[in-house]
């Protein structure tokens, strides 16, 4: 039975979706500005990691992530750079895509893009006016906050502890300090589109209320996003889904914590803040994927160099034991012991169904790792073969450790190499003359080689099947 804390409630309750065998799962996505940074691959790791569980318990799920691209940052990058701010845009979202693929994760179903939805806002938009709950000033909508008794229910705070909390600016627009923007009229050469209220362009809270429900019906079964967007921004879809429709919104509401760098919370505004790519270029983006997934998606994720160095380092250890695997059992075809994988998918499964808890998944990983080495040890080939079945499915749903450990070693090596002097045709060729060197009992010259590999990073390992090298 799958468990997951739902904010609204704040409370672990059992995921019952909607529909028997299916689930709607909408994600606030990006805001496509600049390039993405740690923080966000944690948020999109998290998901795509709950997005591929559920899958793997059987469920049809749709995903829907937005991109959100039109918003004050893309503009504002697209004056600085003398651009038109869809170039902005464009060129962000393509890089965007770049980096989920080294952080390995699938595409969602859908990434509607605000500016292809700006007529469903306005049609939300008109609902609200027509109900009263929003209202227009000066070519700018807003909504009424006071006018819908529960606001502030996810964020579990009442309109006066905001007012009390906030530091309001007096607005002369607004009837109340708290309304917010759902339309902003445009200023002279800012991306506009004609409304009832003239030209301009929409809040950001109103494309996620327009487009979740567009693609997933209301209600819908999972909403989430970082903690960061509980509120205003999840509290404001919810006060324009609900006022608009009169029913609920999203049925649980995830959220993902934060990234903190040192002592610092990682923000948009920290200077020292890593991009997915650099981190991607220099570890490569399945050790970043490890970080994310070693901790419970709730908690605070503590970012740092030598942690994504460590998570490297134990990332090349689980592709060595799964090469060693795979070469010991290639050929063998041994029937696997079900009940031996059984058990360590149990394991995984019953981490995961505890509101997605990865690290007691990711041990349930290692625990089968270990018991596949005891198993080949002990030449037991049909309870290896079941080890090694259970800890690719694991590594299915984590995204760690699912590729060939033969390719991913090979990569590495030639990554490794790049960064030295040498190739790896010519470490091959090395390896070639130390044997000779031994064959000709000239072990001085065999060990030198071995040593001058090894001051330049490169280990030699002798087994039966020949020498072998990898790099540290
Ligand atoms: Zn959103």
């Amino acid at each position: 039975m799958l468990r997951v804390h739902n904010t609204l409630s704040g409370k672990l309750e059992e995921f019952q979706p909607l529909q028997p065998g299916k689930v709607g799962m909408y994600v606030c996505g990006v805001t496509v500005y600049d390039r993405s940074h740690i923080g966000h691959a944690r948020a999109l790791v998290c998901f795509d990691v709950i997005c591929r569980y559920l899958e793997f318990v059987g469920y049809d799920v749709k995903f829907v992530r937005n991109l959100t691209d039109v918003d004050d940052k893309i503009i504002k990058r697209a004056v600085e750079r003398g651009v038109p701010a869809h170039q902005v845009s464009e060129e962000n979202i393509a890089a965007f895509n770049e980096d989920m693929r080294v952080l390995g994760c699938k595409r969602p179903d859908l990434e509607p893009k605000a500016t292809e939805h700006i007529d469903d806002m306005i049609g939300l938009i008109e609902e609200l006016i027509e109900k009263e709950l929003a209202y227009e000033s000066s070519g700018d909508v807003y909504f009424a906050v006071d006018k819908l008794p529960d606001y502030g229910k996810l964020s579990h705070r009442r309109l006066e502890d905001m007012m009390a909390g906030a530091r309001v600016e007096v607005d002369e627009r607004k009837r109340h300090p708290m309304d917010f923007a759902m339309w902003k009229a445009s200023k002279p050469d800012e991306p506009a589109w004609d409304s009832p209220w003239g030209k301009g362009r929409p809040g950001w809270h109103i494309e996620c209320s327009a487009m979740s429900s567009k693609y997933l019906g209301q209600p819908f079964d999972i909403h989430g996003g970082g903690n960061d967007l509980v509120f205003p921004h999840h509290e404001n879809e919810i006060a324009q889904s609900e006022g608009a429709k009169g029913a609920e919104f999203a049925r649980y509401w995830l959220h993902n914590g934060m990234v903190n760098l040192g002592t610092e919370k990682m923000s948009k505004s920290a200077g020292n803040m890593m991009t997915i790519a650099a981190c991607a270029e220099e570890y490569g983006g399945e050790a970043l994927r490890y970080l994310v997934v070693g901790t419970h998606y709730r908690g605070p994720l503590d970012f740092s160099v030598d942690r994504l160095q460590e998570q490297k380092k134990g990332l090349d250890r689980i592709y060595e034991n799964l090469a060693r695997a795979d070469e010991a059992l290639a050929g063998r075809s041994a029937q696997a012991a079900d009940e031996v994988r059984d058990q360590v998918v149990a394991a995984f499964r019953e981490g995961m169904d505890e509101d997605f808890n990865t690290s007691k998944a990711l041990a349930a990983l290692h625990d089968g790792l270990r018991a596949m080495n005891r198993h080949i040890d002990a030449e037991e080939w049909p309870q290896a073969t079941a080890c090694r079945q259970a800890v690719a499915q694991i590594a299915g749903v984590l995204g760690v450790g699912a590729q060939s450990p033969a390719d991913y070693i090979d990569a590495q090596k030639q990554q490794t190499i790049s960064a030295g002097d040498l190739t790896a045709d010519q470490i091959e060729a090395l390896i070639t003359e130390r044997l000779e060197a031994r064959k000709s009992k000239n072990f001085a010259r065999a060990d030198e080689i071995r040593d001058d590999l090894k001051a330049q990073g490169i280990i030699l390992e002798d087994g039966p099947g020949g020498t072998t090298w990898k790099a540290t």
